[in-house]
């Protein structure tokens, strides 16, 4: 049985462009992880920075690494609005059954978007 996610912890969608399936990334603040999951050291640029944050890939839940910060030849990208069916199942199954809920907490193209 897969660990319950943190309390803090927020699922993000990321779409493969290509097939359109969407995959979970997992993402927990920094104030709510155990410890540091890589260090970016206070000496390093802004550039150097940012360029890291673009070229390390997001593992999402299966496994497959993806790029959603990527600006420029993006194979992938964060989205908030998907039909439940295009949902990874292998990213769907590495979650807690209390967790799995979660996975469909996301707009569908037929629902009518909520402006805060
Ligand atoms: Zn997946």
């Amino acid at each position: 049985m897969p660990d319950r996610l943190p309390e803090s912890a927020e699922l993000k969608f990321v779409e493969t462009l290509s097939s359109g399936t969407v995959d979970i990334d997992v993402y927990v603040p920094a104030w709510a992880r155990p410890e540091p999951t890589e260090t970016l050291t206070m000496g390093a640029s802004g550039g150097r920075v940012l360029k890291t944050m673009l070229e390390t890939p997001v593992v999402v839940r299966c496994g497959l690494p993806t790029h959603p910060n990527r600006p420029v030849n993006a194979k992938h990208q964060y989205t908030g609005r998907f039909e439940d069916e295009r949902l990874c199942r292998g990213c769907y199954r590495t979650l807690h059954e209390d967790d799995q809920a979660r996975a469909f907490e996301h707009e569908t193209p037929g629902t009518t978007e909520t402006t805060n």
